[in-house]
């Protein structure tokens, strides 16, 4: 889970900033490469339409005015520009003795933007000039002229024998273009940033949630851990006073009472170490290596014993707690486990019944029973035990003291081990929890 957020703390960030340098060139290349070759085509497309006989017959002086093949060009280009709306010139120029005039465009006489045939258009670049070449290819560029910046297209137009009569050139308002292309290249710019802010913000706020969580967790288990070694004696010594047959009846029942309570706080601690062992801190890497884990479970049955005893139940394991059972594991965090069904299985056993432990070798993994002859679980509880926090109804009506919170860590380090933990119950009659855990070491 941690390796898990690790890599996650890595990838996002990269690849939002992958993702926004792509959506930066996908901007850049459709508003600047793409639009280039669309106005270079459609301004070839538009070459094509314009008749050259007409082109030819054009003198490039007042006399055209008067010509039908003039007002038909006008009137063309008029129409073209009309259907073409985010073109803001079509023309038509042609070299005269080194000089660059206009032909015909696509203004009304009217408008201040008109170039009467012959005008000369002095800014011509050398860049448009060479368009007059021949075989040129069509010209695209950007640059400013006394009408404003545009980006053009000129496209020249050939007669059958090659010759150029003229370049047809189409511009467009470059300040526009340009704005848009900076409006959408900041948008994107800016969504990524915000995007890593939001991201940094998330990350600093895990960030310091983990640490305060890891101290919480480190306190939890060292004092579980202080606690537990003390009690365990408390509860031997208790233990040895019970038996004492000298004891008056009067104390018995008082040393009785301090016996369960402090059983009750063994338990407690218990719960506190699973919770700290695997909550939000997780096992670590190092506490799992290959280990016989029989010693753990020997351990869990010899912490069973006195509190079973204590309801004259019997524990049975059916295998010598000497045969080696060799796992990649954590046996101290095992032993909790186990140590967590025992003493549930006593906890819910009437007296003088029977605790089973039990061992299956299979070929892919180990399994281990915890039978009991107790009050069972109820179908419907018998999923939800293991989510938390949650008792059986049979149980909390026993008057039976729990938290419901050991199955859930023994869930959580079961399920770190990659193995399983489930329950076959028939209610009033008993349950049998089963763990599973992979063979492989
Ligand atoms: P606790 O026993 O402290 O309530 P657990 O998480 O260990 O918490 O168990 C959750 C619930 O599962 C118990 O409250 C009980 O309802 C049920 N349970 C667990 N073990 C047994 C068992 N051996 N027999 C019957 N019910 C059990």
């Amino acid at each position: 889970m941690r390796g898990f957020r690790h890599a996650l703390h890595l990838f996002v960030p990269i690849g939002v900033i992958a993702l926004g340098a792509y959506a930066l060139w996908y901007v850049y290349d459709t508003m600047s490469v793409r639009e280039r070759a669309m106005l270079l085509m459609r301004v070839e497309t538009i070459a094509q339409l314009i008749s050259p006989e007409h082109v030819r017959l054009l003198t490039g002086s007042d006399a055209d005015l008067q010509q039908p093949h003039y007002e038909a060009l006008k009137s063309q280009l008029v129409r073209l520009k009309e259907v073409n709306p985010d073109i803001r010139f079509m023309y038509l120029m042609r070299e005269v003795a080194g000089e660059i005039v206009f032909l015909v465009d696509s203004e009304l006489e009217s408008s201040d933007d008109y170039s009467p045939p012959g005008q000369l258009y002095e800014e011509a670049s050398a860049e448009l000039l060479r368009g007059f070449e021949p075989g040129a290819e069509p010209v695209f560029e950007v640059y400013e002229d006394r009408w404003g910046n545009w980006m053009s297209a000129l496209a020249p137009l050939r007669d059958e024998r090659g010759e150029t009569l003229a370049l047809v050139g189409i511009d467009k308002n470059a300040d526009a273009h340009r704005a848009a292309f900076y409006l959408q290249a900041g948008l994107v710019g800016s969504t990524t940033v915000i995007l890593l802010a939001l991201f940094a913000v998330l990350y600093l706020f895990h960030h310091k949630e983990d640490e305060v969580m890891e101290m919480k967790t480190d306190f939890v288990a060292a004092a579980a851990h202080e606690l537990r070694s003390p009690l365990t004696a408390i509860r031997w010594s208790l233990a040895t006073l019970r038996s004492n047959t000298d004891l008056p009846q009067s104390a018995r029942g008082t040393v009785n009472d301090i016996y369960d309570r402090v059983r009750g706080l063994i338990d407690l601690t218990n719960t506190f170490l699973l919770s700290a062992s695997t909550d939000h801190g997780v096992m670590r890497p190092n506490d799992v290596s290959v280990v016989d884990v029989t010693p753990a479970l020997s351990d869990a049955v010899q912490h069973s014993v006195m509190f079973a005893r204590s309801k004259n139940i019997h524990i049975n394991v059916t295998f010598p707690l000497t045969e080696k059972i060799v796992l990649r594991a954590d046996a101290a965090r095992l032993r909790l486990v186990f140590e967590n069904l025992l003493s549930n299985a006593v906890k819910y056993s009437p007296v003088g019944s029977t605790v089973t432990v039990s061992f299956e070798d299979r070929r892919n993994e180990k399994v281990f029973r915890i039978s009991d002859q107790g009050i069972g679980i109820p179908p419907e509880d018998q999923k939800k035990i293991f989510s938390g926090y949650h008792r059986a109804g049979n149980a909390k009506v026993s008057g039976i003291i729990g938290s419901g919170f050991g199955l859930y860590m023994a869930k959580k380090i079961i399920d770190y081990h990659h193995g399983s933990i489930s329950v076959e119950s028939s209610p009033g009659q008993g349950s049998t929890f089963v763990v599973a855990l992979p063979s492989g070491v």
